[in-house]
């Protein structure tokens, strides 16, 4: 397996405006990487993301996957939104089975496959609830179980944890990060957290806003599961932190109004490593 990103770049245009929301991005993923991509707010991760998994053409430039054009989705991709997108009047073990039974996988190796991956997701136990019985976080688990369970080449997660409570995030966190060491999935991780790129990302690509770009990158080489308190994921918070200061300062200036954009009072800080803030 492997994907090519190559100088894709991205216009919006509608009546109102027109947004060069990528300018030839170049990134390449191997089998089994787990890349995060990293920026501010509207830098065009999503964008790129959906790219990626077909949902949206490149205006220039091409994503190649095993050597073949990305021209739509297709079954070597998977993707997980920040809402999970789960079917509400299907119980949760349907739900994990829905995308198998869509690609023919007959009844008894689905029920098999999804009870598999509900185990990896600890969920056995709520296989019969329905949706609305289910907190966000396992809401989350099941959206993840549905993705695994599509046995894809690669797994495109945006956002994932994002509207999830601190303590549920870090649980399906470190939840990710197991189950990913148990399947070596090629995963590509949106997140515009530092501390959630740091905890899971083998690699991490950090991107600039206006237009969307790569600013750089970093490799992490630490052991799984990692520490926020280790003093070398400090060390390396900090340094993605130089990179992304800038963007996130351009951005959230950009974003302001001008009659109320006095200085850089208003610009956050950059030493909280969650920029909390609108990133
Ligand atoms: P991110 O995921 O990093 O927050 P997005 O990829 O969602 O950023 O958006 C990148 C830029 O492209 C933003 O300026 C956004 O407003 C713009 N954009 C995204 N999708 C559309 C669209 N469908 N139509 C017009 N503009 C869009
Ligand atoms: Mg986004």
């Amino acid at each position: 397996m492997s994907l090519r990103v190559e100088k894709v770049s991205k216009d919006f245009s509608t009546q109102h405006k027109s947004t060069h929301a990528l300018e030839e991005v170049e990134l390449q993923v191997e089998k089994g990487e787990f890349v995060c991509l990293l920026g501010p707010s509207g830098c065009g991760k999503s964008t790129l993301l959906n790219i990626i998994a077909g949902l949206d053409r490149a205006t220039e430039g091409e994503v190649h996957l095993n050597g073949r054009e990305i021209t739509g989705p297709g079954p070597d991709r998977v993707v997980m939104f920040q809402e999970s997108a789960l079917f509400p009047w299907l119980r949760v073990i349907d739900n994990v089975e829905f995308g198998m039974k869509l690609a023919g996988i007959p009844k008894v190796e689905r029920r098999k496959k999804a009870l598999e991956y509900l185990k990896m997701v600890r969920l056995t136990q709520f296989k019969n609830s329905f949706i609305h019985e289910l907190s966000g976080g396992m809401k989350q688990r099941v959206a993840l179980a549905r993705a695994l369970a599509l046995d894809s080449e690669i797994l495109l997660m945006d956002e994932p944890f994002a509207a999830l409570d601190s303590q549920t995030k870090r649980i399906l966190q470190n939840e990710l990060q197991r189950i990913w060491a148990e399947t070596h999935k090629t995963i590509i991780f949106v997140t515009h957290s530092v501390e959630e790129a740091v905890l899971l990302g083998d690699r991490i690509v950090v991107m600039a806003a206006n237009p969307g770009r790569v600013k750089a990158e970093f490799r992490l080489d630490l052991q799984r599961p990692r520490n926020l308190e280790d003093a070398q994921l400090r060390a390396i918070i900090a340094e993605i932190m130089k990179d992304l200061k800038e963007e996130v300062e351009k951005v959230a200036q950009e974003e302001y109004d001008l009659d109320w954009s006095t200085g850089k009072d208003h610009v956050l800080s950059a030493g909280d490593p969650t920029v909390g803030v609108r990133l």
